[in-house]
């Protein structure tokens, strides 16, 4: 299972992300989407544990785009662009028993990954589908009962991928060979061998320009055991012939 855990600065940056928006789409008028109707407070804590998601899946993407302000005319239109990279739409959940949510008139080609925040602030990244593979008849359902219909991936459906797929789906987009330690987009981008993230750089001296190598907390090298001292070497056997030398 993967989990992130949010910081309190991840939280209060996803809820003034989440109150921004909400004041936008109070000041716009504008009502939910999916007709479902809702009251100021249960609109507020909507866009605040949507963010809260959003930055779970930013963190665990990293280093990625992150779409924090929509523009009026997303706002307006409910066709925002996807949260992350341009391609990937983060929907978050409460209940570890909820379903990755697509709704009908959500782009084909963009990548949904379901997080959950039952357990937070630790966030479970749960698994992504594309959109195409959602929109399966075997998931139209009004499983509110009220004439909300949208797509239900359950999470256990074999259709859902692994939140690692798409991590490498993301570095192969940005041309990141695994290994890969250099400048990409103005940025200093380091990766483990294995393709993910390096947090931890070993002889990297960015004022020299020296790269060094970087590795992800799973494959960084353990710290080597202080060698034990050696023993002493017994002291030599008098020579014969010294012994009475004086
Ligand atoms: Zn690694």
């Amino acid at each position: 299972m993967t989990w992130i855990t949010l910081s309190e600065a991840d939280i209060v940056e996803a809820d003034a992300c989440g109150e921004q928006r909400r004041a936008l789409s109070k000041a716009l008028r504008l009502k939910s989407s999916n007709n479902a109707p809702m009251d100021d407070a249960t609109a507020l804590a909507r866009d605040i544990w949507g963010a809260r998601g959003e930055v779970a899946g930013r963190n665990y993407l990293a280093p990625v785009k992150w779409k924090k302000f929509l523009t009026e005319d997303e706002l307006r239109s409910g066709k925002k662009l996807p949260d992350l990279e341009d391609w990937i739409d983060v929907k978050a959940c409460r209940q570890s028993h909820h379903c990755l949510m697509v709704q009908h008139d959500n782009p084909p080609d963009v990548a949904y990954l379901l997080i959950c925040a039952a357990e937070h602030p630790h966030h479970r990244v749960v698994g992504w589908c594309w959109g195409h593979e959602a929109k399966q008849e075997r998931f139209w359902e009004d499983k509110s009962r009220r004439n909300r219909w949208a797509f239900f991936v359950p999470r256990n459906d074999p259709i859902l991928r692994s939140p690692l797929d798409l991590f490498r789906e993301v570095r192969r987009r940005q041309g990141a060979e695994p290994g890969f330690v250099g400048e990409r987009d103005g940025h200093f981008v380091h990766y483990c061998h294995c393709g993910r993230w390096g947090s931890f750089g070993y002889g990297a001296s960015l004022r020299k320009d020296i790269l060094g190598t970087w590795y992800c907390k799973d494959h960084k090298p353990t710290p080597q055991e202080p060698l034990p001292p050696l023993p002493r070497p017994p002291p030599p056997p008098p020579a014969q012939g010294d012994l009475f030398a004086e």
